[in-house]
């Protein structure tokens, strides 16, 4: 069942959004050569619980920390550790942020130091990939106009898009219906309706689309070994077209 939310909803999700954005700028300048993902995760936790939220992972399913932590080839559901981060990794990192009882959902994929050019040309791409999903996300569209407008633009670019995870509603609960492929033919799927508010979260892969699950259980793997790049938004859709809440 797809809730809509009300507008009063969309603006506590957005309150969400805001300490989560924040969050992610701060990781995103702390990720340098020699920082470990843990210290990573300690600071968002503090961060998160200072602005008066809860760190939404943290316990989801018995998931040890409040973000998921993901390089190079790890896809996303990283458990953050003791590894240091080196020059040229790409991360991914995924926060998600519970505030007065509504959560918001978003990731961003860094380069550590200096990357190739080619690690930034993939983080560069699904970063738009995604900016181009959000434009689709306007009334009487469907599921699938997202979907298509993500695995096209990343397929152009001689990427894959990973099948086996996608994105999903989100707001009362980090993981509502609908789910948000991202892949799929344009014009198919639930038809998107004025209060629905997705989190998009385009995964895309340098190699071939497989993955697999890792020892821990959590951690996705490409199976090719090939480089990850993971970016989300969560999106509200409403009269005036899609508005993204996880901005600050
Ligand atoms: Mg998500």
């Amino acid at each position: 069942m797809i809730i809509r939310k009300s507008p009063a909803e969309i603006e506590l999700i957005a309150e969400a959004g805001k300490v989560l954005r924040a969050c992610l700028d701060m990781l995103a300048e702390a990720a340098q050569p020699g920082v470990t993902t843990k210290e990573l995760d300690r600071l968002a936790e503090s961060f998160i619980r200072s602005r008066g939220g809860v760190p939404t992972f943290k316990g989801y399913r018995g998931f040890p920390a409040s973000i998921c932590a993901s390089p190079n080839d790890m896809v996303v559901h990283g458990i953050p550790g003791v590894t240091k981060l080196k020059n040229g990794d790409i991360l991914g990192i995924d926060v998600g942020v519970t505030l007065k009882d509504y959560v918001a959902d978003a990731a961003v994929s860094v380069g550590i130091g200096a990357v190739t050019d080619e690690a930034q040309a993939l983080m560069d791409v699904t970063q738009r990939s995604l900016e181009l999903a959000i434009e689709q996300c306007r009334v009487d569209n469907r599921v699938g106009d997202i979907s298509h407008a993500v695995q096209s633009y990343a397929e152009a670019h001689g990427y894959s898009v990973v099948r086996t995870l996608v994105g999903h509603g989100v707001g009362r609960e980090m993981h509502e219906d609908p789910q948000v492929p991202n892949f799929g033919p344009p014009g198919h799927g639930p038809r998107l309706l004025e209060g629905m508010v997705l989190a998009i979260e385009p995964m895309i892969n340098m190699g071939g689309p497989d993955v697999e699950v890792g020892p821990d259980n959590w951690a996705v793997y490409t199976v090719d070994g090939s480089l990850s790049a993971h970016f989300e938004h969560t999106v509200a859709i409403t009269a005036d077209g899609p508005r993204v809440l996880t901005v600050c």
